[in-house]
């Protein structure tokens, strides 16, 4: 029997003591500000948006969102992104992606201030994590560490395979993991005998976007595994990477979805913002 990973639980619980440091902060005359934009009607991204910012104002967070159209040029998205830059009130400044095709997404993440990068996609925190000195962390991986931390699963020596390799999820996952001196492998569309690395490990992250892509025939027994794939299948279902139901047979512990491992991103975003509130 495998036990699944209550990412909702543990989120809720984040977002708690989360709302109590707000509280605190308040009391010093420090309001936590977070600012969203968006720009374009992307309908998934107009939902991300929508949760972020009602999350951030229940929890106490001044929240400010910037609805800017499709057809916003590069240097409108820079030039507000430069006023947030200067705004006292705003702590964390987060840019929506994807983002129209006429707006370089290096350009705009390059542009944001790196201590209000809430999100961890500046270069300098990418840096300072691939240093070993984290200081805003992408909050997807984030939150796949406070759930390992949560069910006090061991990560020091555990080999870690990670499928996927994007820039927010697979690769900083594995240098958090690697930090936490798990023995990583990092896995992509590229990699030979994917089910034979597969079942040598002892925590798998799926990070591909591929609806039951990782079979549980795959796994070794006792596997952890952090389903990180959001995927609507055409009966509307979401579903993750992994094959829930054969890769729970094998599993200790495992994440479903929905459920596992996205509640807690919203709650990594909002504990990075009252991080930089905090350090202000
Ligand atoms: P990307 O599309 O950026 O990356 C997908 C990765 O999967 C790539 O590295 C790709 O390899 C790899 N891949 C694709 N096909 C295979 C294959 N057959 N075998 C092995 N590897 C493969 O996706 P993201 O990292 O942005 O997102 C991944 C999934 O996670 C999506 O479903 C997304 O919706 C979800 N997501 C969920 C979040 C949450 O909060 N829960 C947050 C962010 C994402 P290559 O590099 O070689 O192309």
């Amino acid at each position: 029997m495998s036990t699944r990973i209550d990412g909702k639980a543990v989120a809720h619980r984040l977002q708690e003591k989360i709302r109590t440091e707000v509280a605190l902060l308040k009391s010093r005359n420090i309001t936590p500000g977070l600012a969203v934009i968006i720009v374009g009607s992307n309908p998934a991204s107009q939902v991300y948006v929508k949760k972020k910012q009602t999350t951030s104002a229940e929890l106490g967070f001044h929240s400010v969102l910037i609805e800017m159209p499709q057809e916003t040029s590069e240097a409108q998205l820079l030039q507000k992104i430069s006023e947030l830059n200067g705004d006292a009130k705003i702590h964390g400044i987060l840019v929506q992606l994807p983002l129209p095709k006429q707006i370089r997404e290096e350009m705009v993440i390059a542009a944001i201030d790196p201590a209000k990068d809430v999100d961890g996609f500046h270069p300098q925190n990418v840096g300072l994590l691939s240093l070993g000195r984290p200081r805003f962390v992408p909050c997807t991986p984030k939150g796949m560490m406070h759930l390992l931390e949560a069910y006090q699963i061991p990560v020091a020596g555990k080999h870690a395979v990670i499928v996927g390799r994007s820039n927010i999820v697979g690769k900083p996952m594995g240098l958090l993991l690697l930090q936490h001196s798990a023995t990583v492998t990092l896995c992509h569309s590229k990699t030979v005998n994917l089910p034979g690395i597969l079942s040598q490990a002892d925590i798998v992250v799926a990070a591909i976007g591929k609806p039951h892509f990782v079979q549980g025939s795959w796994l070794k027994p006792g596997v952890v595994a952090l389903d990180v794939g959001i995927n609507r299948l055409d009966n509307g279902k979401l579903v993750g990477d992994f094959d829930f139901d054969s890769a729970a047979q094998k599993a200790a512990f495992i994440t479903p979805v929905p459920g596992g491992v996205g509640p807690m991103t919203i709650a990594c975003l909002l504990e990075n913002t009252l991080m930089a509130a905090q350090t202000k």
